[in-house]
C-alpha cells in the first residue's frame, strides 16, 4: 500500500499566522493526534542553527505543534543532540545558549529543551537492530526515553549525503557522539602532535585509558581505543584528529541504520514534518548565512520517513526543473539512503501525495 504523505504550499514571507494554521492543518489531516497520548513525554526533534546560520526552521513555528501536544495532556519538549566538531552545538551548555539566542525560549515555543545526549553527548543507549551493516547502534538516551516523537526537518542539500531530510536528522541527528562516529569514520581518532599542548585533559576523559603522554606528547593506543569521541569533545586545542574520508554512499547506509535505531521503539508513535523552505546548497550545521537556491514549495507531513524525504526531492524537482543535488552536490546520489532504508524496514518509497487546501 502507498505511504500518505501530506503536501500545503507555504513560504516564509507569508504572515506567522497563516503558517502557523497551515502546521495545524497537516496535523489534522495526516491524523497525527493518533500517535500521541495524555501524559506522554513526546520528543519535538529539530535543529537550532548553528551560530551564523539564519536559514533553520524559525522558533515561532513551534508554537501550534507545542500547544496540540499540550491539549492532549502530553508533555513536548524540543531536542536535538551535540555535534562532533568544535561548534557552539558541541555540549549541551553552549548549545542550549545558542537556541535560546535563535529564539528557542519556552516564551516562543511553549516548550522546554531537552538535550538528548546529555552534557557531553555521551548520554547512550544501545538499540539492536536488523541492520546489514549493524546490529546495534548508539543512540542518544532521551530519544529512546521519549514515548513519542514529532521530527521536524529543514530539507536541504547535504555535503556528505545528498539531501539534509528527515532520515539525515534522526540518523545522525539522534545518534549519540559514538553513534555518529561511526558513521562519519571508518578509523580511530589519533593525535595531531604538533597542536598537542600535553594539558593531559583526554587522558582523564578516556574510559578506556587508552591515551598516555609520550613526554608532552598525547598519543593513542588504538588497539585499546574504541573510538567514543570524548577526547575529541575535551581537547580545547583541536589536537585530536579523524579520519573523516567515509565514501557518500557508506555514510548514508550507517546513517540509515541509525535512524532506524533512533524510531525503532516507536515506529507508529514518530511522525514527521518536512520543511521545503529556504531550500539552501548546505544545512543549518554552516556557521554561515547562506542564499535559498530556489523558492519555498511548502510543507509535508507523513509517518514514513522514506517516504516523505522521497516526496521532497521529487518536489524539488518538479519545482526546479532540476534535482536538488545537481543544485548543491551533483556528484552525490541521496537515493542511496532511501534504497537502504526500503531494504532495512524503515519505510517505503512508494508514496502518493495529498495536497491540504
Ligand atoms: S586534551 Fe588535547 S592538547 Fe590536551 S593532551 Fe589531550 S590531545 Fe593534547
Ligand atoms: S576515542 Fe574514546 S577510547 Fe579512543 S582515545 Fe578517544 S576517548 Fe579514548
Amino acid at each position: 500500500m502507498k505511504k500518505k504523505v501530506f503536501f500545503i504550499p507555504a513560504a516564509t514571507n507569508e504572515n506567522l499566522e497563516s503558517i502557523h494554521q497551515k502546521i495545524i492543518r497537516l496535523f489534522e489531516k495526516a491524523n497525527l493526534e493518533n500517535c500521541f497520548e495524555a501524559e506522554e513525554f513526546i520528543a519535538i526533534k529539530t535543529h537550532f542553527g548553528e551560530e551564523g546560520n539564519t536559514t533553520h526552521i524559525p522558533a515561532n513555528y513551534f508554537s501550534p505543534l507545542v500547544e496540540k501536544l499540550k491539549n492532549l495532556g502530553a508533555k513536548p519538549f524540543l531536542t536535538d543532540t551535540c555535534v562532533l566538531y568544535a561548534s557552539e552545538r558541541s555540549d549541551a551548555v553552549k548549545h542550549l545558549h545558542l537556541a535560546e539566542k535563535h529564539g528557542f525560549t519556552i516564551e516562543q515555543t511553549g516548550a522546554p529543551i531537552v538535550i538528548a545526549d546529555g552534557l557531553r553527548g555521551s548520554n547512550e543507549t544501545t538499540v539492536k537492530i536488523s541492520g546489514e551493516l549493524f546490529n546495534e547502534v548508539s543512540i542518544a538516551t532521551e530519544a529512546i526515553a521519549a514515548n513519542a516523537m514529532i521530527v521536524t526537518t529543514h530539507v536541504t542539500g547535504h555535503i556528505t549525503s545528498g539531501i539534509g531530510g528527515a532520515i539525515k536528522n534522526i540518523g545522525m541527528g539522534l545518534a549519540s557522539r559514538k553513534g555518529k562516529l561511526r558513521q562519519h569514520s571508518s578509523v580511530k581518532p589519533s593525535i595531531n602532535s604538533p597542536k598537542c599542548t600535553g594539558c593531559g585533559l583526554c587522558l582523564l576523559w578516556c574510559p578506556e585509558d587508552a591515551i598516555t603522554m609520550n613526554g608532552d606528547v598525547a598519543v593513542i593506543n588504538s588497539k585499546k581505543c574504541i573510538g567514543c569521541g570524548e577526547c575529541l569533545t575535551v581537547c580545547r586545542f583541536d589536537a585530536v584528529q579523524y579520519n573523516w574520508q567515509t565514501s557518500s554512499s557508506d555514510l548514508q547506509k550507517r546513517m540509515t541504520e541509525h535512524a532506524l535505531g533512533a524510531i525503532m521503539n516507536k515506529k507508529d508513535k514518530t511522525c514527521f514534518f518536512n520543511f521545503l523552505i529556504n531550500i539552501t546548497k548546505d544545512c543549518d550545521c554552516f556557521n554561515v548565512k547562506q542564499t535559498p537556491m530556489m523558492n519555498d514549495i511548502g510543507i509535508l507531513a507523513a509517518k514514513d520517513p522514506v517516504a516523505i524525504d522521497k516526496a521532497s526531492l521529487d518536489l524539488v524537482r518538479r519545482h526546479a526543473g532540476k534535482s536538488l543535488e545537481s543544485m548543491s552536490y551533483p556528484s552525490l546520489d541521496p537515493l542511496v539512503q532511501l534504497k537502504h532504508g526500503e531494504r532495512i524496514g524503515l519505510g517505503s518509497m512508494d508514496y502518493e501525495i495529498e495536497v491540504v487546501d
